[in-house]
């Protein structure tokens, strides 16, 4: 299961890359051959009255699963949450996948779309979702084309009776990806971050109690449920529980999706999952959460990458895009492309962010860096932003200050 999985993405990113991106859909997991596996049996369940749809978020919630997309909150609960708001609901599923270096959810839906729907559609039943709103990527376009292909086959086959299943297009804006600033996209509005309270699970799209799910979340769902909460809860590492989705980048041998038990340490992931550093590159520091979750040194290599194990250390690890950099690299360097990259991908709204970011990426193009500087406006960005973008656009900047003060341009 396990070496199906980690097969390299390799495949199907060269057809989208050479070109073939409408005209070639990757071969995937029909919805026969998923029924013939025993697919939509639990969905049928829940729609035939079989099941409790109370007892199934406990199940989900007794799993441990946690939010994929980087933000970690416990989906049983969240779905119970999303239970006790008044009707009519509505669920969203976040398919933006934006964090620099990740991409398990594209990784998933081109290979088993439907144990994703199956999921999806368990959600729906569950809190009683009304219309879902699939928000996908518009780099994605063959997916976009399977899912297009895959709903109308799902009401054909009269599998998705109690919800309205839309897809909605992102424009490829990286805030998107931000649950409040996609609902503002999903109602047809620039994808502007909201305030909360109220929080979406009370005041979602178009004002009702809205679901949010990421894809890889769901995806779960199916396998789950038919193997017992034990299942996946006796997976896990270094005291860890569950599975996780790696997307590993940079400068190791072989790069991809690895499907591991959650908590496994960057050695670990390099030395067994990736053939280890690619040949003439020491391993010198790592990031372990995409452009936002900092930068750590190869020293701290024995840390659990799971949520809240890096925190401590200024880290996070969100939806667990790991980039590995080598003695090759220079971690300044890294630090300042990624706040280019957030103040290109800042939405403007507030100030400490909009500005924020814009001067750090002067303050760090300058010869030497003014570090007291530096860290008062990282601070004022982290306390006073509206969104996460804003709070954690410093960490990369931070983690450079704090870890490798040889590499700090003085
Ligand atoms: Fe927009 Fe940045 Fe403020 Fe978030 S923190 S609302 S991205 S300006």
């Amino acid at each position: 299961h396990n070496h199906v999985l980690n097969a390299s993405v390799a495949t199907v990113k060269e057809a989208v890359d050479q070109g073939h991106t409408h005209a070639a859909i990757p071969d995937y997991q029909s919805l026969d051959a998923y029924k013939n596996d025993g697919g939509y049996a639990l969905l049928q369940e829940c729609l035939d009255g079989g099941k409790d749809p109370e007892a199934v978020a406990s199940e989900v919630e007794a799993s441990g699963l946690r939010g994929l997309g980087g933000a970690g909150f416990k989906t049983g609960l969240k779905w119970k949450l999303v239970r006790k708001e008044a009707g009519p609901r509505v669920m969203a599923v976040n398919g933006d996948e934006g964090e620099p270096g990740t991409i398990k959810d594209y990784y998933y839906l081109v290979r088993k779309p439907h144990q994703f729907l199956e999921g999806m559609l368990i959600a729906a039943w569950v809190v009683e979702a009304t219309d879902v709103y699939i928000y996908m990527r518009d780099e994605y376009p063959d997916v976009l084309d399977i899912l297009r292909r895959e709903m109308d086959a799902l009401r054909d086959a009269g599998l998705s009776p109690h919800t309205t299943i839309h897809l909605r297009r992102g424009a490829g804006a990286y805030i998107c990806g931000e649950e409040s600033a996609m609902i503002e996209s999903i109602e047809g509005k620039r994808g502007l971050p909201r305030h909360r309270p109220p929080f979406v699970a009370q005041v979602g799209i178009f004002g009702k109690p809205t679901l949010v799910n990421n894809v890889e979340t769901l995806y779960w769902i199916p396998e789950i449920l038919s193997r017992g909460a034990d299942w996946f809860s006796g997976q896990g590492a270094n005291g860890r529980t569950g599975l996780r989705s790696y997307s590993v980048s940079g400068r190791v041998k072989e790069p991809g999706v690895k499907l591991t038990p959650a908590g496994v340490t960057i050695r670990e992931l390099i030395e067994e999952y990736c053939g280890g550093m690619l040949d003439g590159h020491e391993f010198k520091a790592y990031l372990p959460g995409g452009a936002s979750g900092g930068i750590l040194p190869a020293s701290m290599d024995d840390i659990p990458l799971d949520f809240d194990t890096l925190q401590p250390h200024g880290c996070f690890i969100g939806s667990a895009a790991i980039v590995i950099l080598s003695d090759k690299d220079s971690v300044a360097d890294a630090a300042l492309n990624l706040m280019k990259f957030f103040e290109d991908e800042s939405c403007g709204q507030c100030t400490p962010c909009r500005v924020g970011t814009e001067k750090a990426v002067k303050l760090m193009q300058a010869e030497k860096w003014d570090k007291g500087l530096l860290q008062e406006l990282s601070q004022t960005m982290m306390d006073a932003s509206i969104c996460g973008l804003g709070q954690a656009a410093p960490n990369p900047l931070l983690s450079v200050l704090k870890y490798f003060p040889d590499d700090v341009p003085s």
